[in-house]
């Protein structure tokens, strides 16, 4: 019974969301649609490798991780995926509270970092620390390719048949398995980041407007000129697989297990300004140098940006920024620092 009255509040949320002009209309859905129910708490029970769901009985599942001593079970969601089927248990420990984030008087400068988000490299720190985007691994180029191959070979089989649907399957696999490994290094970096920190800066960035189209160029004749978009959904593809906002929430999640603070800035400018003279000029950037052309400061412009980002996370805590000596790129990249590169 309670997974269908979650049923009947996911339809309230959908309508409510409409009513404030947040969603369109909601549409009618097949059962085939859903691929998740959520049991309410009290009503799941565990047992060593077994556990006992309303509706279906005793089962018995692979428990991943035990759950500790003081914690109850909040919510049990079961979930179809394409490499099976999977439950999430949510659990509570009241009797220890979350510790309050930071305020600015327990704040020490030093200790606030500034993070780039990036392609070539998925996040430089004002501290001088780059962290690899796996997408530029071999092994992942390897994975996207193969990808690429599965996904063909799927859309080339008669519609309808099995064969496809298969062969569909196949696709999801792969996805499934490169979003886990996203997801499990996001966590690393997420760590590595908040180690040390008592409040990190990152940039507010509108993602979904950085993936927008490039507006079509008309001609005289009624057609259309070139306009970069191919090589537009080239950078697409990059931004969708660095996954910043995935990434910055997993930070929030481990940020706040610490109290730490997190504060996001605006990001207009901040690899193209110089933190000394504030002066602002595309030619202050030249690839991997940033070289400020009013007052001749020179930094790594990764690094640049960071700092640039922790001088504003400062300035909107009402700490005055101050110039720390400009450091020495070092990298956390593969091989050399704890973060171990994708298998
Ligand atoms: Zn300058």
């Amino acid at each position: 019974s309670t997974v269908l009255q979650q049923m009947l509040r996911q339809l309230d949320t959908a309508f409510s969301k409409f009513f404030k002009g947040e969603a369109g209309y909601p549409k009618p859905k097949r059962r085939s649609r859903y691929r998740s129910f959520k049991y309410s708490p009290g009503q799941v029970k565990l047992d060593g490798n077994r556990i006992y769901l309303p509706g279906i009985g005793w089962m018995r599942f692979y428990n991943s991780r035990p759950i500790p001593t003081g914690f109850t079970i909040k919510s049990v969601t079961v979930r179809r995926k394409s490499r099976g089927w999977f439950v999430s248990i949510q659990i509570e420990d009241k009797s220890v509270p979350l510790p309050p984030v930071k305020t600015t008087d327990e704040i020490n400068p030093n200790c606030v970092k500034g993070c780039d988000l990036g392609i070539n490299k998925l996040v430089s720190t004002s501290d001088g620390e780059t962290i690899a985007n796996p997408s530029n691994t071999k092994n992942y180029k390897r994975q996207r390719r193969r990808l690429k191959l599965r996904q063909r070979a799927a859309s080339r089989k008669q519609k309808g048949s099995n064969n496809r649907k298969e062969s569909f399957s196949k696709v999801a696999s792969l996805h499934e398995r490169l979003a886990n490994k996203r997801s499990a290094y996001h966590w690393e970096v997420a760590k590595k980041l908040t180690d040390g920190t008592d409040a990190l800066v990152f940039e507010d960035l509108n993602i979904k407007g950085m993936k927008s189209r490039c507006k079509p160029k008309p001609n005289q004749d009624g057609g259309y000129v070139r306009n970069g978009q191919s090589a537009k959904r080239a950078l697409n593809r990059l931004i969708s697989e660095a996954a910043w906002g995935e990434l910055v929430l997993k930070v929030e999640v481990v940020a706040g297990k610490s109290g730490i603070a997190i504060i996001k800035v605006n990001p207009k400018h901040t690899s193209v300004e110089c933190p000394k003279c504030h002066h602002i000029s595309a030619d202050n950037r030249d690839g991997e140098k940033f070289l400020c052309t009013e007052c001749g400061y020179h930094d790594d412009a990764d690094v640049n940006g960071g700092v640039n980002i922790r001088n504003r996370g400062l300035k909107q805590l009402g700490i005055d920024p101050i110039q720390l000596p400009s450091v020495r790129s070092r990298s956390v990249a593969y091989g050399q620092g704890k973060l171990r590169p994708w298998k």
